[in-house]
């Protein structure tokens, strides 16, 4: 998935962005329109209309992909899942959504949300063009081919092969009758591999078939490599939760817990606890009260020379700034924690002690070993 990108500001507190490979697509679909078809449509407008129609029909056809992912974005909100971004990229939008839908029938409204966004909007766009045809003809000219272009988008997406709309919503289908998130997973997603093949395929035909559609082919050959690779990541993601499904915290956390002061420094720590003992898992404690973490990452961050003179409280990760697991919390939600934390590791709290810690480390030794042995 496309990381970084040109902030575009937030919608409904969802941040926005345009990643760079979006810039080349705006580029191409703003070219194609300004170069070839509207000089194609419409012979007898000049340059400056077909290239300034076809800018502004680029930019509509972008607001009308960000409002198709703003849909699925809405109906995940209001079904109190968190959306951490959108993201418009080489091959359309995505949606950054912080986990999974727990039931069918959330995924089916979120999934079937983007098409039928798409659906409206190409409805909308059809009703401006029969409205303007023999009154605004470049109007008429715009609004034709955004409906066009809407509407396409919707049946595209519908196709039922998972990542893709349509095989969410097969999945949520196959998932609400069979009551197997997984196996529902596999079909769906085995589906979108063949789907991605089939354009793959498909478009190294058109490349060798006719040599005017060459550049259709490859694009068709690149959306059907992406499409297999999501389908492949998308089914993984989705085995690793089932393979997670039912452990908790206490069986993989590091409970090999030194116990450190605040007063002593950065150095004493590094030589005494992490050098000599080995130890990751350094909880600070006062009077008995647990105050903070110290991690490597909070070591790390201290200039070597300042070693000496910085102390663990000034260093370390303060309880009231980092987030917690419990030892019963599911294995699931702890990498989920791990993931929204953007850290690598989280304290284990019981009452108001640290009883350990649980590492990114730890969650894939634990993922290593039941994959070696086949469960
Ligand atoms: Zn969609």
């Amino acid at each position: 998935m496309p990381q970084g990108g040109v902030p575009l500001g937030n919608y409904f507190g969802i941040p926005v962005r345009l990643h760079w490979s979006w810039f080349i697509i705006f580029i191409l679909v703003t070219w194609m329109l300004g170069a070839y078809y509207f000089p194609d449509s419409y012979p007898y407008w000049n340059r400056a209309t077909d290239w300034g129609i076809g800018a502004a029909t680029s930019v509509l056809f972008f607001a009308s992909v960000l409002l198709h992912e703003l849909a699925h974005s809405r109906v995940a909100q209001a079904a109190g899942m968190q959306v951490k971004s959108i993201t418009l990229f080489i091959f359309g939008g995505v949606s950054q959504i912080g986990q999974e839908p727990g039931k069918p029938a959330v995924e089916f409204r979120m999934a079937i949300a983007g098409p039928g966004t798409s659906l409206v909007l190409g409805a909308i766009f059809w009703g401006i063009f029969f409205a303007t045809r023999h009154s605004v003809e470049p109007l008429s000219g715009l609004a034709y081919w955004l409906g066009y272009i809407n509407v396409s988008l919707a049946v595209f997406n519908l196709v039922p092969g998972f990542p893709l709309d349509g095989g969410r919503v097969l999945r949520s289908i196959l998932w609400w009758r069979s009551g197997n998130v997984r196996s529902a997973t596999r079909t769906a997603s085995t589906i979108g591999r063949a789907v991605g093949f089939l354009f793959i395929f498909g478009g190294i035909a058109l490349i060798f078939l006719n040599r005017s559609y060459w550049l259709n082919g490859i694009w068709l050959a690149l959306i059907g490599w992406f499409l297999d690779n999501a389908a492949v990541g998308s089914y993984r993601q989705v085995a690793l939760q089932d393979m997670l499904q039912g452990h908790t915290v206490s069986e993989v956390m590091n409970r090999d817990c030194q116990v450190i002061s605040p007063s002593i420094t950065v150095e004493q720590t590094v030589n005494d606890y992490i050098l000599k003992l080995g130890s990751r898992c350094l909880p600070v404690v006062e009077d008995g009260r647990a105050l903070g973490i110290v991690t490597l990452h909070n070591i790390k961050s201290v200039a070597r020379e300042l070693w000496p003179k910085k102390t663990v409280r000034e260093a370390m990760t303060p309880l009231d700034k980092t987030r917690a697991l419990g030892p019963n919390d599911g294995l699931s939600m702890a990498m989920q924690l791990l993931n929204d934390e953007d850290v690598n590791q989280l304290p284990v709290m019981e009452g108001n002690s640290i009883i350990g810690m649980v590492a990114r480390d730890n969650l894939l030794s634990f993922i290593h070993a039941r994959a070696e042995l086949g469960m």
